[in-house]
């Protein structure tokens, strides 16, 4: 597969039954053609519990560097995929321009690559400022919780509201997407002694993630772990 061509036909849209990649006739999955889909940036060695990949191995505490440092109030972050090309490209489209077919695209191999949910309870979608929300016309983050809710037959629970609106946290330094998101969340339903799973399109650098994973357990959530799509690798963004 030539990777230009996949550039070029991730800028456009396309209708439903051709790959979303390369507009072959996509088999597989609806969406996503055989040739196309082992070109999804897979994360498949080790990974702490922030979801971040390990070169090595990781020390006896499971946790990378960073994490030691300030351990994350979350039990494990799952992201079967790297946000990097062309998945970037797939998931800029779907969020900023709404193209459905990407989701159909990726929806039926994510569900199948997310973990034994254990004693996962109900599933809370990371929300989208009301405002933003709006623009888009949709909450990608929330239409993913849906989506596992139903493949893993348990509860939506959008248990999180967002207080105010937090600037966009591409480009932003890690420090200043903490004080940036310092008190986003606001906990809209009882979650008291709940498992939840806290559902997000990218995991950037983590900082929603906690936040909103904090919230929860403040809220007296028993536990929290954080499912995505995709995970931004530290050369990315960070
Ligand atoms: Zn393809
Ligand atoms: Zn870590």
């Amino acid at each position: 597969m030539n990777m230009s061509k996949v550039y070029l036909w991730s800028l456009f849209d396309q209708p439903f039954g051709e790959c979303v990649l390369c507009r072959e006739p996509a088999r597989l999955h609806a969406g996503l053609c055989e040739a196309c889909h082992p070109a999804l940036p897979a994360i498949e060695t080790t990974v702490c519990r922030c979801g971040l990949p390990s070169p090595g191995a990781l020390p006896e505490s499971g946790l990378c560097g960073r994490c030691l440092e300030r351990p994350p109030p979350f039990r494990q972050v799952h992201c079967p995929w790297a946000y990097d090309f062309p998945l970037d490209r797939l998931i800029n489209r779907y969020k900023h321009h709404r193209q459905l077919a990407i989701e159909r695209a990726l929806l039926p191999p994510w569900l199948a690559s997310l973990p034994d949910p254990g004693p996962v309870d109900a599933l809370v979608p990371v929300p989208s400022h009301w405002l933003r929300q709006w623009r888009r016309g949709f909450n990608p983050a929330h239409r993913l919780a849906r989506a596992a809710a139903d493949h893993l037959n348990l509860p939506l629970l959008p248990a999180l509201a967002r207080q105010r609106r937090t600037r966009h946290q591409q480009g932003q330094r890690a420090r200043a997407r903490r004080r940036n998101l310092h008190g986003a969340f606001a906990l809209r339903q009882p979650v008291t002694g709940r498992h939840l799973a806290l559902v997000d399109d990218v995991v950037t650098t983590g900082s929603t993630a906690r936040e909103a994973s904090q919230c929860l357990l403040d809220g007296g959530a028993a536990s929290v772990q954080v499912w995505a799509l995709a995970r931004t690798l530290p050369t990315r963004g960070r």
